[in-house]
């Protein structure tokens, strides 16, 4: 049967950011008080992924001075290169960079970044779509990337662009194999933080098993809700999570099975007709219109 590592694999749900700047590019605030902000508001673990640009001195800040008992963080960086199909610069999200990866050249595409990127060890995410208006044929000439961010908070803030869904979509309906996520992309000159996290279900909150897990899929994203469990079987799915006013399960094109209500915290779907588009994944959204998302699954 079919299964979604976030609940069917062991170990616990640490919530993390994954894409976060500092001043050491082009955000407000030091490292130090960027790993402040997210250990107090409750957060296990953060990757500041500055933009490793030549006019920032290609930086991956080291976080691990900021590490406490309860709060970790991961190495990482935004890294660009030239060009979408736009002909802007293309923002690639590497979380698990060593501190030494070699800075990019003017004339390194991204899908040879993004390969790099994963050759050294990172999720590699693409962020943003919507900010940019990435397209289809953009995301698939990087056919290593872990994840599309399906929810960029930076983005939705600052110009109303940050969803991702359009383009996970596209891509899944394509046979592409990838995963999503919600993150901040916080830079602190505004109200940008605590909007969009990944949940990632590890044996432990350390650097090495959280960045496994992320690679294997074993997460989900959310902007506030809980997805407490998914069980598969073969006619059903079945979601428990926080109250939340509609649970869907989602598959290829229009396929959508879904229930709606108040203060639902548990949903047994029909797989039937969603079993002919080859797989769902489960959104979820709470009386305030926030919402959460598991990975796809494929069935
Ligand atoms: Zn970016
Ligand atoms: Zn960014």
């Amino acid at each position: 049967m079919p299964f979604d590592p976030a609940f069917g694999s062991p170990g616990s749900f640490f919530k993390g950011n994954i894409h976060t700047h500092s001043n050491r590019s082009d955000g407000a605030l030091t490292p130090e008080e960027v790993c402040r902000r997210y250990r107090e508001a409750g957060y296990d673990f953060l990757a500041l992924t500055d933009h490793f640009l030549p006019k920032f001195g290609f930086p991956i800040v080291d976080t691990e001075p900021f590490r406490t008992a309860g709060f970790t963080t991961i190495l990482g960086a935004e890294v660009h290169a030239p060009k979408t199909a736009l002909g802007e610069v293309w923002h690639i999200l590497a979380v698990g960079l060593p501190a030494d990866f070699p800075p990019t050249s003017p004339d390194e595409s991204g899908a040879a970044l993004a390969q790099r990127c994963v050759d050294a060890g990172a999720f590699v995410a693409i962020p943003h779509p919507g900010w940019y208006a990435l397209t289809a044929d953009d995301a698939a000439t990087l056919p290593t990337a872990h994840a599309v961010e399906i929810y960029n908070h930076t983005s939705h803030v600052r110009t109303d662009r940050g969803d991702g869904a359009y383009l996970v979509d596209q891509m899944l309906v394509a046979g592409r194999k990838i995963n999503l996520c919600a993150t901040d992309d916080a830079h602190f000159h505004c109200d940008d933080a605590f909007g969009g996290f990944v949940m990632v279900k590890a044996v432990a909150n350390t650097p090495y098993e959280l960045l496994a897990a992320l690679k294997a899929g074993a997460f989900y994203s959310s902007q506030g809700p809980t997805i407490e469990q998914v069980t598969i079987a073969d006619d059903t799915v079945e979601i428990v999570c926080s109250p939340c006013q509609a649970i869907m399960a989602l598959g290829r094109g229009s396929l959508a099975e879904q229930q709606i209500g108040t203060g639902l915290t548990r949903a047994q779907l029909p797989l039937g007709k969603l079993r002919r588009g080859g797989f769902i994944r489960i959104a979820i959204a709470d009386a305030t219109g926030r919402r959460a998302w598991t990975n796809p699954v494929w069935l």
